[in-house]
């Protein structure tokens, strides 16, 4: 692969917006140390070099039989070379030598092998011959990627200008993000709904997730073009389109500008329906972005977040600091906290020990269920948020409800919370709300019975989606399935929000449906109460809502619902229905 010449790669939009810098490539980190096997270790050395070949080779499958399908049979080479070189005798035979002679660990092994083609290439002075070399050592990195795990550097070297083009963004990644400022992020994999992209949201900085090899064909300090709103990563781009996105930059950055004049007017449409906008947040740097943006305060507090990159668990008096100071800030609006929602893409290293090994997590031990097996450690949390409700409006909601009964059991766990609290004279509002969040179809089928006990219910449609239609969420081969006007989904949303107002109840979505605004008018329509979504979403939406009405919007939810045809729903969609 040339690396040096342009490429275009298309890959998911993770988040909106133009950035142009240069690459900050995370290579995976293979600091390979050399380790001594004893004799009788040998034959397991070998079988571990070899699972990691036979996985390789399956990766490199499915990539070829992408390639054939998507770019047709004369792009085949291109996947076969990669496969040759990983099936040549030297890798297996060499290595596997080098193991039993030598005795030693199959990365040192693996390495030293690489090396030695490596540089009988670079004798020969040709191109094809230079190609083969980067080739081979990219297998060899992908076996090593294989052999050790995960072991990177971080992001922290990298300048302002800087776009991240890594494999994927660990969670420690996530946290110097938070405290290095970089203009964009690319990655390998991820969907629009994976915690990466819901993180660049947050940071409002451009992203492009779902490339699959923009590692291999980015190199370090190369220019780059991140178009998050197309979904393309442009390498070495030629100067014309460089000048064409500079333009596109530079108009993109205008119409932020105006958008922001929004920022003290009311989410209320031309024939005065008001609905409530708040944003999402991941940790606490975020709320100078809530505040800036003109959300009426926090719909969703991710906590969860608190819990990840650490070696013990954050204490009562810690998050009490945060809730407090997060819900001051944000006055005179509310704060809606989530409980832990760990687990799926989410994990922590300590306390919660049984998510690390979960075949399937995202229908494992996760989130309101982990909570409820840990008890110990949801009660801690329950009682810094009820002390930090003393000090402004908080709201409070557990994720990943299945039913009432579980419901139910978390409430009494909160309502016993709240009674230590009185035993020992400490304060909190007595008013606070309950809510729960609506997003496993479970859940969805029974909102009426959730709505009659909670206080307010909040739609997670990342969730809710992923689960009715069967799609992983974070999963790029299968995103194209991933559809938020599945008729499935919209009968799921009248539902759960005719349920509530029945039970005389108010209803939010705060899952990245109600950040896009390709679906604020059908979601007014539908009678949706109150809009979370990211902040650099709050004016897109808030235009959208002020330049539409609610009869028109209900109007057009009624023609929805006549047809069970996809295709004339997004034609529905895309009728005017907006004026301005
Ligand atoms: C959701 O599932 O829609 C949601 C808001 O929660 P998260 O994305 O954190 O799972
Ligand atoms: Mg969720």
């Amino acid at each position: 692969m040339d690396k040096t010449k342009s490429s275009v790669v298309k890959g998911i939009p993770g988040s909106p917006g133009i950035a142009i810098g240069k690459v900050f490539l995370i290579e995976e980190d293979f600091p390979v140390v050399l380790k001594k096997i004893p004799k009788s270790m040998i034959k397991k050395e070998i079988s571990r070099l070899h699972n990691a070949l036979s996985q390789v080779r399956e990766e490199m499958y499915l990539e070829k039989h992408k390639i054939l399908k998507v770019l047709g049979k004369e792009h085949a080479p291109l996947a076969d070379v990669y496969l040759r070189i990983l099936d040549d005798p030297i890798l297996k035979k060499d290595v596997a030598n080098r193991i039993s002679e030598e005795g030693i660990n199959a990365e040192h092994a693996l390495s030293a092998t690489i090396e030695k083609v490596v540089q009988s290439f670079e004798k020969i002075e040709d191109e094809y011959f230079n190609e083969r070399k980067n080739d081979i050592q990219e297998v060899g990195k992908r076996i090593l990627r294989h052999l050790m795990g995960s072991q990177r550097k971080y992001i922290n070297e990298a300048n302002a200008d800087s776009t991240i083009v890594a494999h994927n963004l660990t969670p420690a990644d996530t946290v110097a993000l938070y405290e290095h400022k970089v203009s964009a992020f690319a990655i390998d994999i991820g969907s629009k709904t994976a915690h990466a992209s819901l993180l660049a949201q947050g940071l409002e900085i451009p992203a492009v997730v779902g490339l699959k090899n923009i590692t291999a064909i980015a190199n370090n300090g190369d220019d780059v073009i991140v178009d998050g709103n197309q979904g393309l990563v442009i390498v070495n781009p030629d100067d014309e389109t460089l000048e064409n996105y500079r333009k596109e930059h530079e108009i993109e950055q205008q119409e932020l500008y105006e958008l922001k004049k929004l920022r003290n007017v009311a989410a209320e449409t031309i024939d005065g329906h008001r609905v409530t906008l708040t944003g999402n947040i991941d940790s606490i740097k975020e709320v100078k972005s809530i505040l800036d943006s003109g959300a009426e305060g926090v719909g969703l507090f991710r906590t969860e977040f608190l819990y990840m990159n650490r070696d013990k668990l954050p204490s009562e008096e810690e998050q009490y600091e945060i809730y407090s100071s997060i819900a001051q800030k944000v006055l005179p609006y509310s704060l809606t906290i989530r409980t832990i929602d760990l687990g799926g893409d989410k994990l922590a290293k300590f306390g919660f020990d049984d998510i690390v090994a979960e075949d399937n997590p995202f229908l494992g031990l996760r989130s309101l269920r982990l909570c409820l097996k840990y008890p110990e450690v949801f009660v801690v949390q329950l009682k810094a948020i009820l002390r930090a409700s003393a000090k402004g409006k908080i709201k409070v909601m557990f994720p990943m409800v299945t039913g009432l009964a579980e419901f139910r059991q978390a409430k009494k766990i909160f309502e016993e919370t709240k009674e230590v609290l009185r035993k020992n004279i400490q304060d909190f509002d007595e008013n606070i709300k309950l809510g729960a969040m609506i997003e496993t179809p479970s859940a969805a089928l029974t909102a009426d019975a959730i709505a009659r006990e909670a206080d307010f219910l909040s739609i997670g449609t990342n969730d809710l989606i992923q689960y009715t239609l069967a799609v992983d969420r974070v999963n790029e081969n299968v995103a194209f399935m991933y559809e938020p006007l599945h008729l499935s989904i919209l009968r799921l949303l009248r539902h759960i929000i005719e349920a509530t107002h029945s039970a005389a109840k108010l209803v939010g979505m705060c899952g990245e449906m109600a950040g896009d605004p390709a679906f604020t008018t059908i979601l007014m329509g539908l009678g949706l109460d109150e809009f979370s979504v990211p902040p650099i979403a709050v004016p897109k939406i808030k235009k959208i809502i002020r330049s539409s009405s609610i009869a028109d919007s209900k109007k057009l939810v009624q023609e929805i619902f006549g047809t069970d045809d996809y295709n004339t729903v997004v034609n529905l969609l895309r009728k005017p229905h907006q004026k301005g």
